[in-house]
């Protein structure tokens, strides 16, 4: 039996009219003889009723009186709902379908509660379904742990759903519908006149996933990598290919070999740079804060130490613990809020010079002020103020032409 794994995003599934377009697309997989497995996320976004924040808004939420557990239950309400509205109207269409919980799919977790982590998938009650329905539908983003807890894996975490059956199924590919044509080469929200790009390396789309361009979650990509299930993501709302993620783009694309610089602009916003500077006991500083933070939970970015202090960035919903605990251990951080960390992301950029340069020089003439910058071999990170993004990701996305070409590839 050949599998084909499709994800339908939120949005995707929000209204029946659009409902309408994600089961065009499973008709046209079932004329082509696949049987199908498809995952959803929970019906739109907030505040349409089944939408997980909306859900989240049930509760006090983040102030905490539920558990890390209940919240896992809450949220798994809104994947279940899409599923049985989905498969009810794939019914209606005279299409054997049946839905499934992802507990119900074989997801096994660890107990890491709103971020769990998939443990083993064990695909058999699908592989069963499937004899006698065309279409299983599975509810995304959740699982349980041995002990029959319902978990979530993380938010976005439908598309790592979508990928784990792949593996499990063995799939002939995962196909990630969205609401964009693709991925871009920047997120089309903030600059207008970014494009969708024809084929991407697996690590290409990991590297702008990490750095913030949500259109797939990082971990999806890592698994179909490591499974080398080749995976599309592409728009619900059209009949363009989208975007092919595989191992080898230039193999895949039958191009010549020219290293693409840049393959696009990812930003990620809402960040707090804390500066900590110190005359003597540097060396306290930077084992103690470091310490605190990772004891404390507190995710930090962006690491420069120098012998008179250090600088680093939080997310922002963290910065009153963060500044807090460093009073508690005697020092007094410098506080700059609203921040966003913008990357220029491409393998090619390695041993070519003037890259760093081209994005400092842009970057000034555009007005942006750059806080803070670091790079590697494939990435080139600027901090600058949220109010600046939209310029910076613009400058960014001019100065390496990358809506120069009629479709980048
Ligand atoms: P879904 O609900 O289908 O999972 P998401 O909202 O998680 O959709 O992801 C799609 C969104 O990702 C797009 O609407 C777009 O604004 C955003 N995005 C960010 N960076 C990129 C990019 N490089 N290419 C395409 N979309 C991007
Ligand atoms: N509904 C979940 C979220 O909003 C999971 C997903 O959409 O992938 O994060
Ligand atoms: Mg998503």
């Amino acid at each position: 039996m050949q599998i084909v794994v499709q994800k339908f995003g939120g949005t995707s599934v929000q209204s029946e009219e659009n409902r309408q377009h994600v089961i065009k697309h499973i008709k046209d997989a079932l004329m082509q003889e696949y049987k199908l497995v498809v995952v959803v996320s929970a019906l739109g976004r907030k505040p349409d009723p089944y939408a997980t924040d909306t859900l989240l808004s049930l509760i006090d939420y983040p102030a905490g009186q539920s558990s890390a557990r209940e919240i896992d239950m809450l949220l798994s309400c809104g994947e279940v709902i899409s599923s049985v509205v989905l498969s009810n109207e794939l019914k209606k269409q005279h299409i054997t379908s049946t839905a499934l919980t992802g507990a119900q799919a074989g997801f096994i977790t660890n107990d890491d509660f709103n971020q769990a982590k998939i443990k083993a998938v064990h695909p058999e009650r699908i592989l069963k379904e499937l004899e006698t329905h065309d279409v299983v539908v599975v509810a995304g983003f959740q699982g349980q742990t041995e002990t029959g807890e319902i978990t979530t894996i993380g938010r976005g975490g439908s598309d790592t759903t979508a990928a784990a059956l792949g593996a499990a199924l063995a799939a002939e590919r995962i196909e990630i519908f969205t609401d964009v044509n693709g991925i871009m080469t920047a997120d089309p929200r903030v600059v207008e006149s970014a494009r969708p790009l024809d084929v991407v390396t697996y690590t290409e789309i990991c590297n702008l996933a990490y750095q913030g361009a949500k259109v797939v979650h990082p971990r999806a990509v890592e698994i179909a990598m490591q499974s080398k299930i080749p995976m599309r993501v592409r728009s619900t709302y059209s009949e363009e290919e989208g975007t092919l993620v595989t191992s080898s783009r230039l193999q895949e694309a039958g191009m010549d070999v020219t290293e693409r610089l840049i393959t696009g602009i990812a930003h990620i916003s809402s960040i707090t740079q804390i500066r900590v500077q110190t005359k003597e006991e540097a060396y306290r500083l930077q084992s103690e804060v470091f310490k605190a933070m990772a004891e404390s939970g507190i995710s930090v970015d962006f690491i420069n130490i120098s012998p008179t202090g250090v600088v680093y960035t939080v997310p922002d919903r963290h910065t009153e613990k963060a500044v807090h605990i460093l009073k508690t251990l005697g020092f007094y951080p410098e506080i700059t809020k609203n921040c966003a960390k913008v990357s220029a992301v491409g393998a090619g950029m390695t041993g070519v010079p003037g890259v760093a340069s081209m994005i400092v020089q842009s970057l000034t003439d555009a007005g942006v002020q750059i806080l803070q910058s670091a790079d590697s071999h494939t990435t080139i990170w600027v901090l600058v103020h949220e109010e600046d993004l939209k310029a910076a990701v613009n400058a960014l996305h001019d100065v390496f032409e990358l809506s120069g070409l009629e479709k980048q590839s």
